[in-house]
């Protein structure tokens, strides 16, 4: 019988393992999703894919489970990393959860120039990761950064990680549809899009400048930028990721 529930723990997982719950974890587990003892939970980690458990021990306060097998191995993303500048706070969780669902293996927010907002809550981004990862059946959860200025993300760029940059004012010039043609291929990669206001002229010249960016249209529409990294993630999964 496979666990209708599913729950991401910091807690080693294998064959026979003991994993402690703590307060908030009994509470959704034996509160709202009323399980009681022996019945079946599929967890993760994030490192040792997905085990199925069984409830040993169900309190209002905590609670143990108990792994009984392995039902999936630990699938890793694509090495692509999402630099987004924030946006609205609901915006920017939508944008850390659709990264999640959809492959992303890092998320990073960064202060551009017109950057919207200037602090982020790394905490609450963190957890929207975890929930994706829950509701989407991935064995993974992408890292959410802290917020960096992207001068200084740039100063320090990896020479080997080519950067799809996302560049509205190239609107309607050059699209990343054929990879071969364009002359890319998988390996580090990441995915820039900027804040509602744009990027700014100085920020464009010097990614116009990176030896590692592929300058990118979403096509002829200015999108906003949590659907702008749909799309950019939707492009870069299918031309060069696993889907
Ligand atoms: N204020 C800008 C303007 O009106 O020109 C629009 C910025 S857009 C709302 C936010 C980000 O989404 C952009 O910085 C870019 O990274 C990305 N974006 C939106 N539409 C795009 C397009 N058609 N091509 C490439 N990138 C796009």
């Amino acid at each position: 019988m496979s666990a209708k529930v599913r729950l991401y723990v910091d807690h080693p997982l294998g064959a026979g393992q003991t994993v402690p719950l703590d307060r908030d974890q009994a509470h959704y587990l034996f509160g709202v999703m009323r399980l009681e003892t022996g019945a079946r939970v599929a967890l993760f980690n994030g490192r040792d894919g997905e085990w199925q458990a069984e409830v040993a021990e169900a309190g209002k306060r905590g609670g143990a489970l108990t792994c009984v097998e392995q039902s999936k191995p630990l699938q890793l993303p694509p090495d692509l990393w999402l630099i987004f500048a924030p946006i609205k706070k609901a915006r920017t969780d939508f944008i850390v959860e659709k990264a999640t669902e959809m492959g992303a293996a890092r998320i990073m927010p960064v202060a551009t120039d017109f950057t919207n907002s200037e602090r982020i809550r790394q905490d609450r981004l963190q957890a929207h990761g975890v929930e994706a990862a829950e509701q989407c059946g991935g064995t993974f959860v992408p890292e959410v950064a802290e917020l960096q200025k992207l001068s200084t993300l740039l100063d320090q760029w990896p020479t080997e990680r080519q950067l799809m940059f996302c560049d509205e004012g190239e609107v309607g010039q050059r699209l990343f549809l054929d990879a071969t043609q364009a002359g890319v291929a998988a390996g580090p990669w990441a995915i820039l899009i900027g804040p509602e206001g744009g990027f700014s002229e100085g920020e464009r010249k010097r990614l116009h400048r990176m030896e590692q960016a592929h300058v990118v249209s979403l096509g002829p529409r200015i999108l906003r930028a949590d659907t702008a990294a749909v799309a950019a993630l939707t492009l870069w999964q299918h031309t060069l990721g696993d889907w």
